[in-house]
C-alpha cells in the first residue's frame, strides 16, 4: 500500500529530525486536536492510541494523531507538503 509506505516514511523522518535536532520545542504539539487530550492527562491506554515522539531535551510531544493527523509539518521533514493542513492555522 502506498498509503502505509508513505506513513512510514513519515514516522521514519519524525524519529531521525526529533533524534537529530531538527524538530524544535515551537513546532511541536504536546497535545492531539484530534481527542482534546494533552499528553500529561494522557492514561497509557489514550496515549497507545496515538504515536508519540520526544525531543532530545525530553518533551514529547505527538507524532500522530488518534485520527491520523500527521502534526509534524512534512516541510521540517523533508517531505512534500502535498495536502497537509497545518494545526497552527485556524481557518
Ligand atoms: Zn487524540
Amino acid at each position: 500500500m502506498i498509503l502505509d509506505i508513505l506513513l512510514a516514511e513519515y514516522l521514519h523522518a519524525v524519529a531521525k529530525a526529533a533524534k537529530y535536532g531538527k524538530i524544535l520545542l515551537g513546532q511541536t504539539i504536546d497535545g492531539c486536536q484530534e481527542c482534546g487530550q494533552q499528553i500529561v492527562d494522557m492514561t497509557p491506554g489514550e496515549k497507545a492510541l496515538h504515536v508519540l515522539s520526544e525531543l532530545p531535551g525530553g518533551d514529547e510531544f505527538v507524532v500522530l494523531g488518534c485520527e491520523g493527523y500527521r502534526y509534524v509539518d512534512p516541510e521540517l521533514l523533508g517531505l512534500p507538503r502535498g495536502n497537509w493542513q497545518d494545526w497552527q492555522v485556524n481557518d
